[in-house]
């Protein structure tokens, strides 16, 4: 028998669930795109998403995914043959390095051993060594998507201001922004990189770079700017320049709508919620390894992320079977994994539109799985259950 018929629950990190809010604000006729609500709309977002960030400056919007707002940030600082230092912790920063390669940079990268984060005084270390000022920027990934590790963004500038060292400080927030707390300015952060549809609860398609003064000094040498990606031809003028063609204008409802959502909750909120059902997730996750046969991939308690947790089998089971019946079987679509072992992995998100109700629907079908596959496992239901019983407060009129 097959119980998945009803309200499906998505805990794949992206795209990720959309508001029935965000749903109702994309049911709208095709609008003028040269004055009236698709500008105020875009003036709107953009001073979110510039709170959001934590930043002053400038955002810049591309319509893409989180690949276009990684190129987009490469093209519009750099010149072909300067040096990028990649900080690898997970697997992604891996690919915004090939991304700067492919386009002529050199590029070096820092590992860290899997599942943990990289030793801040091997990057201080790192830039010490660079005596020449060669490396013009460092880059990094908050929330690694693939292995769930989490990179401080402060440390990295501690780093580097350890080092004296000159390098711009890049960001990739893509699956942490609008979840867990992220203050560019505040961090020294000069380019910082999102996308719509992970913690933003919008669909794919926008990307969004915010740059600090620095990052806009870096551009007005830049000799990879092409027009498409170019920020100086996008300052001024209409939708129309702004977006190098015609605006996304739905997915810019999508997100205005996404973003008022989050700000109808409060930001210092939503960052507890979502620390609260990541507590309750990594409590399950413990549990369910007490059996043996699952682990986090994250090794390092320290640095797991507050939007999504990987596991993996560690009895070379595949995560296939697993991942089949929570979706076909009780209607929970779980992440696949990737990177090294991505076979054996799988990650269950709990980043935007979710809570402590679907959170616990995802974690009860994860175990009902682990149940009917015969995989060892401790409590890790009622784990969850008494983290979660342990964050929510008890309304005062409740109970009589
Ligand atoms: C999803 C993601 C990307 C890539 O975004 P796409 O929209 O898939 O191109 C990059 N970095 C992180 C951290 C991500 O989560």
């Amino acid at each position: 028998m097959m119980l998945s018929t009803g309200p499906a629950l998505f805990a794949a990190p992206g795209p990720t669930p959309l508001p029935p809010e965000v749903l109702k604000a994309m049911q709208a006729p095709a609008m003028d795109i040269w004055e009236g609500e698709a500008v105020e709309v875009t003036d709107q977002m953009l001073a979110g998403l510039g709170r959001i960030f934590g930043a002053a400056g400038p955002v810049y919007l591309h319509i893409g995914n989180g690949h276009a707002g990684w190129e987009a940030a490469l093209a519009n600082l750099f010149s072909p043959g300067e040096r990028i230092l990649a900080l690898e912790a997970g697997g992604y920063a891996r690919n915004w390095g090939r991304m700067a390669e492919a386009l002529g940079l050199e590029v070096e990268t820092l590992i860290a051993p899997e599942g943990e984060g990289l030793d801040p005084e091997a990057i201080v270390e790192r830039l010490r060594a660079d005596r020449g000022r060669s490396i013009k920027a460092v880059m990094a990934i908050h929330v690694d998507t693939n292995s769930s590790v989490t990179t401080d963004p402060a440390a990295i500038r501690s780093a580097l201001d350890r080092a004296g060292h000159p390098a711009l400080l890049m960001i990739d927030a893509i699956a942490s922004l609008g979840c867990a707390p992220f203050r560019m300015d505040a961090w020294g952060v000069d380019v910082s990189v999102a996308a719509s549809q992970k913690g933003l609860m919008a669909p794919p398609g926008l990307a969004y770079v915010a740059a600090g003064p620095r990052a806009l000094e870096a551009h007005r040498s830049a000799r990879l700017r092409t027009r498409y990606w170019d920020w100086s031809l996008r300052e001024a003028g209409p939708l129309y320049t702004k977006f190098c063609g015609t605006p996304p204008t739905h997915l810019l409802l999508a997100q205005l709508a996404a973003l008022q959502v989050l700000e109808a909750e409060g930001l210092e909120a939503a960052f507890a919620r979502h620390r609260a059902l990541a507590a309750a997730t990594r409590a399950a996750a413990a549990a369910w390894a007490e059996g043996g046969a699952i682990g986090f991939v994250a090794r390092d308690p320290a640095v797991r992320a507050e939007t999504l947790t990987t596991l993996r089998f560690t009895d070379g089971r595949d995560s296939a079977a697993l991942r089949a019946l929570t979706r076909d079987g009780l209607g929970a679509t779980l992440g696949v994994g990737l990177g090294p072992e991505g076979a054996q992995r799988f990650r269950i998100a709990h980043m935007g539109y979710c809570n402590g109700a679907s959170l616990l629907g995802v974690l009860g079908s994860v175990e009902t799985a682990l149940t009917r596959l015969d995989v060892p496992r401790g409590e890790g239901v009622a784990a969850a259950v008494r983290s979660l019983a342990g964050a929510i407060g008890v309304p005062e009129d409740a109970g009589s």
